[in-house]
């Protein structure tokens, strides 16, 4: 792990990275990322790794969908709960 998860920004619960999905295609291995709050559910959309192999045996990390979807969580933009700002009208 190489980042650190940010907590919730909108209900303040720890959050955690999960891999949803794995998918093979010609030698190339593709892993799907996201970032969900244990507490409320929120989630980021998944990001994909890339990793493949080169002939002289180099493992390429192409992409790295965990930090990348560590990196959208930890920059999404706290937004205040709409329930909470409906008295502001009057
Ligand atoms: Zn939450």
């Amino acid at each position: 792990m190489s980042a650190a998860i940010s907590l919730c920004p909108f209900c303040g619960g720890e959050a955690a990275l999960h891999k949803v999905s794995t998918e093979h295609q010609a030698g190339t291995l593709h892993n799907y990322f996201i970032v969900a709050c244990k507490v409320c559910g929120v989630q980021t959309e998944r990001f994909k790794s890339t990793i493949y192999q080169e002939d002289n045996g180099t493992v390429v990390i192409a992409s790295n969908g965990a930090d990348a979807a560590v990196a959208a969580w930890n920059s999404r933009p706290s937004e205040p709960d709409p329930e909470e700002t409906s008295d502001e009208e009057d």
